[in-house]
């Protein structure tokens, strides 16, 4: 039997009937499991209205009233972290530890968003004036919009909704029509946590609920994650409506491996780093970047660590990798073996050979490859391909490897892999990426700082999460204030100045 999933809208789920819908499928079987709504422009309307009645009320409730809501949330998606992870998997095929720790992950954020208190603390100046103070506070920004894409149901809203409703916005979430029933839970059990109704709604659907979500006059701000054409669409057309977008958008990130590395944790990080969630991670290593001469030897290592990773369903406890997330994205995928071989790389590891526990079937299987000998022109360098794929490069040089890098139009992730203090220090300084790592193959910040790229990685000026995302949800204001004091007044039209 197939699910229907449906809006969430003014703390309920929605009771209409919508014109189109879609499916969702299980990508281990490639069965269709679901059916979800598509929402029209009146559809988001709805949401839109709902979030507008419940704003001026959530945006007046006490700091100590929305933390206390974000703790109990914390709690509940903390004990139903097994329901929601299970989800996850279901739709989007990672493996149920990986699916777990996305959960974990957006967590974290809530329990960062738990101390909005703090973080929404004002500066004061006493007197700066002769009986004049002057004081700053961040307030909401009204209703604010999340888009978010398929490869972290759960987590990737928990960026975003988390920050914007402890600042005291409400919140409209168009989550990925691929894998969408997470964000219903999420909605039960904020609901559950005390939220008022109206404060958190879901629409699903395709471009028609974005392209209402970017017109719709209502809304003051749109977090967008997904891929770089969509994101650029969306900062574009947002902005040119008037409002505040942040818009997060494709990767390609390499590892750059010198040769004075630990080549065994070098192959360890790739290997996990390139494959972990079928490589769907915007943050996943695409481009494995050897300086030379530790090539071969690397590669080998990483041929005979593959060899044993076991690929399977994301319910079967014994697997490490699941399925990519429909038909044809894995065919999408697939098809850069093909093209990158006619375009004079080495197909060092072909994942289509690779068993699946208890069998392919009709799934979206594509196990571990690699791609050896890819030079910067070929396509399954250029292009994000976003599955289990390692291109691996060798460099002359480490100025070579900076240089590649730096050439990519794209800046999310890097990392560099050396024992050599000042190679690392250099690399740090001079690469053009958001977020790197040293040793470290996945640097995703933590929730106390803020996630985002450079370059074609990221349209608008704020970063997601941490000091950024409470900034990117709030305006500023600064108030200047003079009590009366017998010795004020008289008339003076010159430029007000400090006594
Ligand atoms: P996507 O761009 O296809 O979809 C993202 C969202 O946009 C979804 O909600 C989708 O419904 C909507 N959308 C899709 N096509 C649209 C259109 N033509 N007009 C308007 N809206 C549209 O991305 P995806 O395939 O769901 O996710 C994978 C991509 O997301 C990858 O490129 C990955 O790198 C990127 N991503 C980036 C980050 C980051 O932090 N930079 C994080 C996760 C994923």
């Amino acid at each position: 039997m197939t699910r229907h999933i449906t809006h969430w809208i003014g703390g309920k789920p929605w009771d209409g009937v919508a014109e189109r819908h879609g499916d969702v499928y299980d990508p281990a079987t490639g069965q269709v499991t679901g059916m979800v709504d598509f929402a029209s422009a009146a559809d988001v309307d709805a949401a839109v209205a709902a979030a507008a009645g419940a704003s001026a009320e959530w945006g007046r409730t006490s700091l100590a009233k929305r933390s206390s809501v974000l703790f109990s949330f914390r709690e509940l998606v903390k004990s139903h972290t097994g329901e929601l992870a299970a989800l996850v998997t279901d739709e989007h095929g990672k493996v149920a530890s990986d699916a777990a720790g996305e959960v974990a992950r957006g967590l974290e954020v809530i329990e960062f968003a738990c101390g909005i208190p703090h973080l929404l603390k004002g500066g004061y100046s006493e007197n700066v004036s002769t009986n004049v103070d002057v004081y700053s506070i961040r307030q909401p920004v009204g209703v604010v919009a999340g888009i978010t894409p398929f490869n972290f149901p759960a987590m990737v809203p928990m960026w975003m909704f988390p920050i914007a409703i402890a600042c005291g916005n409400t919140f409209v979430l168009k989550p990925s029509e691929k894998d969408p029933s997470a964000s219903l839970l999420i909605a039960r059990l904020l609901a559950e946590a005390g939220l008022p109704d109206g404060v958190f709604n879901v629409v699903h659907g395709d471009k028609v609920a974005v392209d209402a979500i970017l017109a719709h006059p209502g809304i003051a701000a749109v977090s967008f994650v997904g891929s770089t054409p969509i994101a650029r669409y969306v900062y574009e057309t947002g902005t040119a409506a008037g409002k505040r977008v942040q818009a997060l958008g494709g990767a390609k990130n390499h590892m750059v491996v010198l040769p004075d590395a630990d080549l065994d944790l070098a192959a360890d990080m790739a290997v996990n780093a390139g494959f972990g969630s079928a490589g769907e991670r915007c943050m996943a290593i695409s481009a494995l970047v050897a300086v030379d001469p530790i090539g071969d030897d690397l590669l080998a290592r990483i041929k005979s660590r593959i060899a044993d990773l076991k690929v399977g369903p994301g319910d079967d406890p014994r697997s490490e990798m699941g399925p990519l997330v429909t038909g044809p994205h894995r065919d999408k995928v697939t098809s850069y073996l093909d093209s990158g071989v006619r375009e004079g790389a080495t197909l060092a590891v072909d994942g289509r050979v690779h068993p699946v526990l208890g069998g392919a079937g009709e799934g979206f299987w594509l196990g571990p490859s690699v791609l050896d000998h890819v030079s910067a022109d070929m396509s399954c360098y250029t292009d994000e391909i976003f599955g289990p794929v390692l291109s691996v490069l060798r460099a002359p040089s480490y100025s070579a490897a900076i240089d590649l890098v730096n050439s990519s139009p794209y800046g999310n992730g890097v990392a560099i892999f050396t024992s050599d203090g000042g190679a690392a220090r250099r690399f740090v300084s001079e690469i053009q990426v958001g977020m790197v790592g040293v040793n470290v193959p996945i640097p995703v910040p933590m929730a106390y700082y803020s996630f985002g790229g450079w370059k074609a990685s990221l349209f608008g000026d704020t970063h997601v999460h941490g000091t950024e995302g409470v900034h990117f949800y709030t305006r500023g204001k600064v108030v200047t204030s003079r009590w009366l004091d017998p010795s004020h007044g008289g008339v003076n039209l010159g430029f007000p100045v400090n006594s």
